[in-house]
């Protein structure tokens, strides 16, 4: 379903119409309501080609690492996880301000520890309404359950996946404390490898990226 060739008639309805109606109100919409000095900006992006990006928030609070980097609240372990109705609405707000083929983050605590049936609903909901949704992780589920990272593929039409590591983590498996970004190396190298092996265990596309908290600025997102 996700990932298959497009049909000459959606390519041809592409190039004739690159952005769609919705999209094109979307835009006029958002760059009415940014202030003039912006619009004279001539590499102003936003509200010319983008509409933005968005993320989903409270929809698992909860991680199972202790990072000291991290920007989640001490009471984040005992907040419950938002049930399944409130997620979809969240994307439903998202899919209404930011239009067709947004962008759209699954993240808060550490979203893999949601069951993987509801991140799969979440996922496959997203893609119905529209957006592409990216899972923000700390990856660790995905190298202690092998096919999970599949499932989500095959399953929840996953495309885009974001993987953080980074040496202010605390809790990994095999780098409790990390004490340099070298140490660090073979950990991405093994994410390299699980994702390549992923795409073609499954024949799906999957875009990767890695995201940092560089190490001496956690005092400053903590603050
Ligand atoms: S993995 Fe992310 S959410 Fe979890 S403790 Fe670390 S920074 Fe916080």
């Amino acid at each position: 379903m996700y990932g298959q060739p497009l049909s000459l008639k959606s390519l041809w309805r592409i190039v004739r119409h690159p952005v769609d109606a919705e999209k094109l109100a979307i835009l006029d919409a958002r760059w009415r309501e940014i202030p003039q000095v912006l619009r004279d900006y001539p590499m102003q992006g936003f509200g010319r080609q983008s509409t933005g990006c968005g993320a989903t928030i409270g929809i698992n609070p909860r991680c199972d690492f202790s990072c000291t980097g991290c920007y989640l609240g001490k009471e984040a372990n005992q907040i419950p996880n938002m049930p399944l109705a409130g997620v979809l609405a969240q994307l439903d707000a998202l899919r209404a301000h930011l239009g067709p083929k947004a962008n759209v983050q699954i993240t808060d605590g550490e979203v893999t520890l949601r069951p993987v049936e509801e991140l799969t609903a979440i996922l496959r909901y997203a893609r119905q309404i529209g957006v592409i949704p990216m899972v923000m992780t700390h990856g660790d589920r995905f190298r202690l359950e092998p096919g999970l990272l599949e499932t989500l593929m095959v399953k929840g039409g996953l495309t885009e996946i974001s993987i953080h590591i980074d040496i202010t983590m605390r809790g990994r498996d095999g780098y409790p404390v990390p004490k340099s970004e070298l140490e660090l190396m073979p950990l991405r190298d093994d994410f390299a490898a699980l994702i390549r092996t992923a795409r073609k265990r499954t024949g799906l596309p999957l875009r990767a990226a890695t995201t940092m908290t560089p190490a001496g600025i956690e005092p400053a997102v903590q603050a």
